[in-house]
């Protein structure tokens, strides 16, 4: 990999990755000028690709007339343009955006805005939160904590708050029972999420919190039909909050703005994060119903939280011009058209592959899973490390693909992620998949 030392830390200790040093469109080029094809969008963010010239241009505009003032002295044009922007027409009655730096910044907010809540209307019992295994709600240890990603949980778990409980997440892959129907898995996951508000005592909870489409951890994973409305029931009978982390799944990356606007429900409070920014600057956000906030308006009259660089201008500003590319270029039928051409390649390549068990996910928002068995589910040995070994093989034939799983409970084994952006062409898709498939089949042979 790259020459020489690095100081800083990478997050593999032992290899320093390339240099980026360019990127065009759907390419991001390297130092050695190998033009990698960026089907992953990293991981989920890059909506428009690299170097789209509006937002460059918004961000320099930004810049040369304001960089940064502290939100405890002044609020921004921008942040005040990007808020109006998310919420102000907003289906669902979220109504308030808090303008953050990431999606775990968005998540802990969420979590810290349910308890605050229920402090400030006197219910300040409901200290308690259910998730759902085999989720990502972000590293930091709030965040960390809402999630059941085993692998990532177990180093740090004396840690991590004991306020979070896990259920099992609408995995159908996975977890519907041979026989059962969609409609009695519904049944079924609900009965335990109100076992669960039982258990805890259904006044002691102050929220349930899910991935409409589960992201890294799964490799996109729609619930099905019913699920979230069956969700949003239980919370409304014991007057508990629903937080959707929309982190990766959001800002149109399911051909949707919000991706519960497919599940005939709303949140309460959402995270959102990846595509609002598009990676051009550091942004997330926790969006708020107003309900909740005209509550702590009328107690405390302060949400008791903040960091230095929220709504930081030069990233809202990045952030509202990508969002009004995506409305001026009609990018979300875009990848509606775009999504379901790359489905139906994904299921012509590997439909019939020994070891792809299952392809799913929605938009531009799609996984394969890998497996030993097809008929029995069963994932590759973990310490293969099937899905690292198809990424770097993909990246050395020019592809950019984000493996996930491989590591979570011994149930799912390795996925492979793709999120193009959404300015990709009905070309670039094809040589995603064909890139995709020769990789996956190298990377099997090297496991023998
Ligand atoms: N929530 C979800 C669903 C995510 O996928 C991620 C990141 O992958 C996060 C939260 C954390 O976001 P960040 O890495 O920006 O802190």
């Amino acid at each position: 990999m790259g020459a020489g030392k690095s100081r800083v830390l990478h997050r593999s200790l032992r290899e320093t990755p390339p240099r980026a040093v360019g990127g065009d469109g759907v390419w991001l080029i390297a130092e050695d000028g190998r033009r990698i094809l960026d089907a992953s969008g990293g991981a989920a963010l890059s909506c428009l690709g690299h170097q789209h010239p509006r937002v460059l241009e918004a961000m320099s505009r930004q810049a040369s007339k304001l960089a940064y003032a502290h939100t405890s002295f002044f609020t921004s044009e921008p942040a005040e343009a990007l808020a109006e922007k998310l919420v102000g027409h907003e289906p669902g009655g979220l109504a308030y955006a808090y303008l953050v730096s990431g999606g775990s910044e968005a998540v802990e907010a969420g979590i810290k805005l349910a308890r605050q809540y229920f402090i400030e209307i006197g219910q300040p019992q409901r200290q308690r939160f259910i998730a759902r295994r085999q989720s990502y709600h972000g590293n930091t240890l709030g965040a960390l904590a809402a999630g059941g990603n085993a692998w990532r949980r177990e180093p740090y778990a004396p840690l991590l708050s004991a306020a979070f409980s896990h259920v099992t997440p609408a995995f159908a892959y996975h977890e519907m029972r041979a026989g059962e129907s969609e409609a009695d898995f519904v049944a079924r996951l609900a009965a335990q999420l109100e076992a669960e508000f039982q258990r805890l005592g259904p006044d002691n909870v102050a929220a349930f919190i899910a991935e409409p489409v589960v992201g890294a951890t799964a490799g996109c994973v729609p619930a099905p039909e019913g699920y979230f409305r069956a969700v949003r029931d239980i919370c409304d009978r014991h007057g508990a909050l629903l937080i959707l982390d929309e982190v990766m799944c959001g800002m149109g990356r399911t051909g949707t703005r919000h991706a519960w606007e497919q599940e005939g429900i709303a949140p309460d409070i959402q995270a959102i994060a990846k595509g609002l920014g598009g990676g051009y600057q550091p942004i997330g956000a926790m969006l708020a119903g107003a309900s909740i906030v005209d509550s702590i308006r009328d107690g405390s009259g302060a949400f008791q939280h903040g960091h230095t660089y929220m709504a930081h201008p030069i990233a809202c500003a990045a952030a509202l011009e990508v969002q009004r590319v995506i409305d001026d270029e009609q990018l979300l039928d875009r990848v509606k058209d775009l999504g379901r051409q790359l489905e139906r390649r994904l299921t012509e390549r590997f439909g019939n592959h020994r070891h792809v068990g299952d392809i799913r996910g929605r938009g531009l928002f799609q996984a394969i899973e890998l497996v030993a068995d097809r008929a029995t589910r069963v994932p590759f040995d973990p310490s293969l490390k099937l899905n690292q070994r198809i990424k770097a093989i993909a990246f050395e034939g020019g592809l950019g693909c984000y493996p996930a799983g491989g590591c979570v409970d011994g149930r799912s084994g390795d996925h492979v992620l793709l999120a193009p952006p959404y300015i990709a062409t009905s070309d670039d898709i094809d040589m995603i998949v064909d890139r995709l498939g020769r990789a996956v089949d190298a990377a099997l042979q090297s496991v023998g």
